[in-house]
C-alpha cells in the first residue's frame, strides 16, 4: 500500500511573515489528518521560520529547487547541502523551471541523484506541454523525462523518489486533466518505463502524483484512481482549501 502524499508548492509567493502566518491558519487541519504524508515547499527565504514552526509536527518541509553542486561559484543558487539543514524533500524539474530557467532532462537526474546523495527525497516533476499534448506526443515526452531523469538511480534509493505527473497545460490554467486520462498516463507512461528501469514491485511501490489546477472539488476525483496517490498543488496550497484536498487523500 502507497500512502497517500500531498505537497504544497507556493512557487514565488509569500514573505516570511506571510508565510508564518499562512501556516498557522493551516496547520491544525493538516494536523488532523495522520493518514497522509503532508508537504509544504515554500520560498527560500521562509524555510528557516516554517522549519521551526513545523519541527514537532509530521508535516515535511520541501524546497523548489537546488542545485546539483556541493559548493563554489554559482552565483543565486542553492546547494543541496543548504536545503538539508531545514527539509527533507525536493522539488526537482517543475515545468516552470524546464520554461524558464533552462533545467533538462540532465540537470534534472544531476539534481535527483544529488537529493539523494545527502538523503533528501526528490518530488520529480514531468509533464507535457499544450504543443506536445495537441501533437500526440505525451507519451514520448513522458517517457523520455522518465528515462532520462531517472538514468543510474541506484535501485535501493528509488523508494525515496516521488513523481509528480503535471500537465503543463494544466498548472495554473484552471483546467485539469480528466482524472481517467491523468492515470492512464501515469500507469503506461510513468509506472511501465520506471518498471523496466527498477523492476515492477519498485514501480508500483513509488508514489506518483499528479498535479495540474487540484482543487478542494476535484481532488477526490483524482484520488479515487488507483495509479494516483495524491497531488502536487500550487495555487490551491495558499488557501485554507488545501486542507479539503489533504483531507480528500486521507479518504484514499
Ligand atoms: C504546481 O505548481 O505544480 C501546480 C500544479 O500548480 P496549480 O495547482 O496552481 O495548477
Amino acid at each position: 500500500m502507497r500512502k497517500p502524499f500531498v505537497a504544497g508548492n507556493w512557487k514565488m509567493n509569500k514573505t516570511v511573515e506571510q508565510a508564518r502566518a499562512l501556516v498557522a491558519e493551516l496547520l491544525p487541519g493538516m494536523q488532523a489528518v495522520s493518514n497522509v504524508d503532508q508537504v509544504i515547499c515554500p520560498p527560500f527565504p521562509a524555510l528557516t521560520a516554517l522549519s521551526n514552526m513545523l519541527s514537532g509536527t509530521a508535516i515535511g518541509l520541501g524546497a523548489q529547487n537546488m542545485h546539483w553542486e556541493a559548493q563554489g561559484a554559482f552565483t543565486g543558487e542553492v546547494s543541496p547541502a543548504m536545503v538539508k539543514e531545514f527539509c527533507q524533500y525536493v522539488i526537482i524539474g517543475h515545468s516552470e523551471r524546464r520554461a524558464y530557467f533552462g533545467e533538462t532532462d540532465a540537470t534534472v537526474n544531476k539534481k535527483v541523484k544529488a537529493a539523494l546523495a545527502i538523503g533528501l527525497a526528490p518530488i520529480v516533476c514531468v509533464g507535457e506541454t499544450l504543443a506536445e499534448n495537441e501533437a500526440g506526443k505525451t507519451s514520448e515526452v513522458v517517457m523520455r523525462q522518465i528515462i532520462q531523469g531517472l538514468d543510474g538511480i541506484p535501485a535501493d534509493q528509488v523508494v525515496k523518489i516521488v513523481v509528480a505527473y503535471e500537465p503543463v497545460w494544466a498548472i495554473g490554467t484552471g483546467r485539469a486533466a480528466t482524472a481517467g486520462g491523468a492515470n492512464a498516463v501515469i500507469a503506461e507512461n510513468i509506472r511501465i518505463p520506471m518498471a523496466a528501469l527498477f523492476g515492477a514491485e519498485l514501480a508500483q511501490g513509488t508514489r506518483v502524483l499528479y498535479g495540474g489546477s487540484v482543487n478542494g472539488a476535484n481532488a477526490e476525483e483524482f484520488f479515487g484512481q488507483p495509479d494516483i496517490d495524491g497531488a502536487l498543488v500550487g495555487g490551491a496550497s495558499l488557501k485554507p482549501e488545501f486542507i479539503k484536498i489533504v483531507e480528500a487523500a486521507g479518504k484514499k
